[in-house]
């Protein structure tokens, strides 16, 4: 696991700028869930019958552990290289919040975290099932041109909702540190 943790480290740096984890005991720990397990765990307040239509692949604790954890759905084989884009989403969190960055929003976390699994997504000719309009709301669109022209690399405000400001890393209005791929 940390090879493979730490080749799609390197991939992500190459992308973002993001100054990688380097060698293994930098690395956050994975955990393995049932489907259930992942459900309560990022939404723990949700009645079963609200969460059984999701399917949470996986998600990062950045409080949890030395390194933090990022929990991997027990239903996702990581024998397909497809399943690697949940681990590339959630090592995008690993990096924004090591980098000490500030985001407006769990939100804006979240744009970046997709948009560059979208591009690991792509740049393998893998199938991308992400919706955009669910990612990034219609309200929300709204980018500002940047002088890189890497399509990865969303410094923009869209995807913040009013009500989900955010001080700087590590102080969110949302679970901290937690985030899905449905
Ligand atoms: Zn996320």
């Amino acid at each position: 696991m940390s090879a493979l943790l730490l080749a799609l480290l390197a991939w992500i740096g190459g992308q973002t700028g993001y100054a990688v984890l380097t060698t293994a005991e930098e690395l956050p720990a994975v955990e393995r869930l049932d489907p259930a397990a992942m459900r309560h765990m990022v939404y723990p307040q949700a009645s079963e019958e609200r969460l059984l239509p999701r399917t949470i692949l996986g998600a990062y604790d950045v409080h949890k552990g030395v390194n933090g954890t990022i929990y991997l759905s027990a239903d996702l084989d990581l024998a397909d290289e497809a399943s690697h884009e949940v681990l590339v989403h959630e090592l995008v969190h690993v990096l924004q919040y090591r980098s000490g960055k500030a985001f407006r929003c769990v939100g804006q976390m979240e744009a970046e975290a997709y948009a560059v699994t979208r591009a690991w997504l792509a740049g393998r000719g893998l199938p991308d099932h992400h919706d955009d309009i669910a990612i990034f709301s219609p309200r929300s669109v709204r980018t500002r041109s940047r002088p890189t022209s890497s399509a990865t690399s969303p410094q923009t405000d869209m995807a913040c909702r009013p009500d989900e400001k955010r001080d700087g890393v590590g102080h969110t209005s949302a679970p901290p540190g937690r985030c899905v791929i449905e």
